[in-house]
């Protein structure tokens, strides 16, 4: 860092400050985590000086031989970690991910069935303006009205009406566990492919405390930079029987070069979740975040489906009468970041939104447990009814992040 200050003061001041707002708020994106030094610094390495088109041992490039190691293990690891039989771990993002896996198992104008953006599903996952809404024919279903959860009847009854080629489950913003076999058995019903788009929650998987989709899905897609805990990055799993497409689809179809030094940096994290205190990281994210959604609750804040089994609560927030947008705002002056989300069956507009959503990943990274998270909802709730209270409620989030620090120093 010391030679970045030297050379490029003005973008050294920039990453300074990002460091600074990391410690000096609270992150409450539920897609969002604090990647461990060990992680970052294999993300800033020489690897990334490295073209290695193709995979291990069979590169298009010379001078693969130990750029080959790091992808080994990464793969190595995540098949391991995750109990899967094949592993592909190029994919730069989620979404590249998710377009490699569609085109590894459809064709444009297919039809696939995919949860409804506004119900919580992925823009990846059918969205008009997105490639997966543009070249294919979809197919939504959404949460019912009463139980906020997931509507199997409606899936059954759609797939079984629209034959669709691929069922994709998993999503951005539903804060309760997918049930995969569920979906394996309708998919089996039609002859269908089963993603698994588990990019918010394959550090719970890793962890163990929710249920995996790998012995029910025959491809799962996730990113490695939410409740991973990686870097930013995406990866795919799969079973044998369509490893070989997969990896066709990812490379060279729809990628280049893999970034190695993001490959060298997923095997990091997948090796730091492999360790007994991830597992306990894990768990204790599911019970902040549920002790997070209960005092949000008792604030008037109404978590969608009445709670969480993950790392998200989703907050209705028509009891108080305000925004989405508006409560965003006042969080952000509190120094408290989280994002307005639409609420299924939301009145309001994308941008306005009925709702907020908030994650745990990044707090309990820095350790924080159930006693702060109570201390949290009461922040988040007194910000969001009296925007004329965000500078006393700046001065207690300074008080709890300096006692949990993110990146802490030295
Ligand atoms: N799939 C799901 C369910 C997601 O929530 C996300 C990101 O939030 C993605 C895919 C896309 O990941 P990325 O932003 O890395 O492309």
């Amino acid at each position: 860092f010391d030679l970045l200050l030297a050379q490029d003061p003005e973008m050294a001041r920039v990453l300074l400050d990002e460091v600074d707002r990391l410690r000096g708020g609270l992150q409450l994106i539920a897609s969002e985590n604090l990647a461990s030094p060990a992680v970052i610094a294999a993300l800033g390495s020489t690897l990334t000086n490295k073209y290695a088109e193709g995979y291990p041992g069979r590169r298009y490039y010379g001078g693969c031989e130990v750029v080959d190691r790091a992808e080994e293990i990464a793969v190595h690891r995540a098949k391991e970690l995750f109990g899967a039989e094949h592993a592909n771990v190029q994919p730069h993002s989620g979404a590249s991910a998710n377009l490699a896996a569609y085109a590894a198992l459809m064709r444009p104008g297919d039809t696939m069935l995919a949860m409804a953006l506004p119900h919580g599903g992925h823009l990846t996952h059918g969205s008009k303006v997105n490639f997966s809404g543009r070249w294919f024919d979809v197919v939504a279903y959404g949460v019912r009205r009463d139980t906020e959860t997931i509507d199997h009847d409606e899936v059954r009854d759609l797939a079984l009406r629209h034959r669709p080629k691929l069922i994709v489950c998993g999503a951005t913003a539903y804060p309760r566990l997918v049930d995969f076999a569920v979906f394996r058995g309708i998919a089996d019903e039609i002859g269908a492919w089963l993603l698994a788009d588990v990019a918010h929650t394959i550090g719970l998987v890793a962890g163990g405390a929710v249920p995996s989709p790998v012995p029910y899905a025959d491809v799962v897609t996730f990113t490695t930079h939410k409740a991973l805990r990686g870097p930013r990055g995406g990866g795919i799993l799969c079973t044998a029987e369509v490893a070989a497409r997969m990896d066709r689809a990812v490379f060279p179809f729809i990628q280049g070069g893999p970034m190695m030094h993001a490959i060298a940096a997923k095997a990091v994290a997948f090796g730091e979740a492999m360790r007994p205190e991830f597992r306990r990281y894990a768990g204790q994210v599911v019970a902040n975040a549920r002790a997070l959604a209960e005092a949000l609750a008792a604030e008037d804040m109404r978590p969608v489906s009445g709670g969480t089994d993950t790392h998200l609560a989703l907050i209705d927030l028509r009891g108080l009468g305000v925004s989405g947008a508006a409560a965003e705002r006042s969080c952000a002056a509190a120094k408290i970041i989280l994002n307005r989300n639409a609420i299924p069956y939301d009145p309001e507009p994308p941008t306005v939104t009925s709702g907020i959503r908030l994650g745990t990943p990044c707090v309990t990274t820095q350790g924080m447990g159930v006693p702060e998270m109570k201390e949290i909802a009461a922040m988040v709730a007194g910000a969001v009814r009296d925007p004329g209270a965000v500078a006393s409620i700046r001065d207690q989030v300074t008080r709890l992040t300096r006692g949990h620090p993110a990146y802490p120093r030295g």
